[in-house]
């Protein structure tokens, strides 16, 4: 028994080394990758829904291994931010989002998009989110309105009053703030009281089960009044067909994004999207 135990253990310790040098390996590969020209930024379009206009897109940042091909954020982010990589990164990802929208106002001056970006736990723990911010906009010279942050629930319930006053200042500022995710912590909406946010995204769990499902049906419709009742944004994210589109614009929702209005693509891409008529 002794010796199985052993062998076992032996076993398991080498596959858990293996995800470890996985994990350092993808780090070591992810320093500098940015100025290597391997990361760069897509846009995905966000539809008001009560008249199919384009209103905005959201950042997400791709990464194109040399080796390994493209890795999706889903890893990379998450190692990024254990190793602290995420704060320089982040700071990539919000000057380039930020130049990429003064462009596409540029080419829309009528009716300017904003650009949303996807800010991790650390880069608010940092606690220098808003002169990060604040840097990001003066270089690309973008009035800060037309900048939206997407925080997770988990990220700003992890220390509400300090993450409170950040988002503060921020929102002082002009910049929106918009919580992701929304629905799959255990927060609810008593939360939205003490953390001042612009606007929800409500998680593409519900939206991908809102025809099928009544519960989920009912907890977006409960999400989108109540939110309305604190003259809070509602965007729904995951929207993959004309029924869940249909039936978001029906309950109200104000603002929709997901394959079924546009993948995400680049900013040049996103910037004759614009110009083409609505949806719906
Ligand atoms: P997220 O913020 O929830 O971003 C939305 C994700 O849903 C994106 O995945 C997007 O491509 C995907 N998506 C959009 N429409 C649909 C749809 O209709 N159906 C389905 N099934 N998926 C859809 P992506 O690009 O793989 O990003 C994954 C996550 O990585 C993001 O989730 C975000 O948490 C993180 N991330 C991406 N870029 C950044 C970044 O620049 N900074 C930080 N901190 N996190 C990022
Ligand atoms: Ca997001
Ligand atoms: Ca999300
Ligand atoms: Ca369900």
């Amino acid at each position: 028994a002794k010796v199985a135990g052993k062998s076992c253990y032996r076993f398991y310790s080498r596959a858990m080394d293996q995800a470890v040098e996985r994990r350092m390996r993808m780090e070591q590969d992810l320093h500098g990758a940015w100025e290597r020209g391997e990361l760069s930024v897509e846009y995905q379009p966000i539809y008001q829904l009560a008249d199919g206009r384009m209103v905005g897109a959201e950042a997400l940042l791709r990464w194109a291994h040399p080796r390994q091909g493209r890795i999706p954020p889903s890893v990379f982010i998450d190692v990024a931010e254990q190793s602290g990589l995420i704060e320089q990164l982040g700071r990539h990802v919000l000057e380039r989002a930020c130049a990429d929208a003064v462009r596409w106002g540029e080419a829309m001056p009528d009716q300017p998009p904003f650009v949303a970006v996807n800010v991790s736990a650390r880069q608010l723990r940092g606690g220098g989110l808003p002169e990060v911010v604040a840097n990001a906009l003066a270089a690309a010279g973008l009035d800060a309105a037309r900048l939206h942050v997407e925080l997770t629930e988990t990220a700003v319930l992890g220390d509400e009053l300090q993450a409170g006053s950040l988002l503060a200042r921020l929102r002082s500022s002009g910049v929106k703030v918009w919580l992701d995710d929304f629905g799959t912590g255990f927060s609810g909406l008593s939360h939205l009281r003490r953390v001042p946010v612009d606007g929800v995204k409500i998680d593409r769990s519900f939206v991908a089960d809102v025809l099928r499902d009544p519960d989920d049906l009912a907890l977006t419709s409960a999400i989108i009044a109540m939110a309305h009742s604190l003259g809070i944004t509602v965007v729904a994210e995951g929207v993959e067909n004309e029924g869940q589109h249909d039936v978001l614009r029906e309950r109200g929702c104000d603002l929709a994004q997901g394959y079924w209005l546009g993948r995400p693509m680049s900013a040049d891409a996103l910037m004759l999207q614009m110009r083409t008529p609505a949806q719906g």
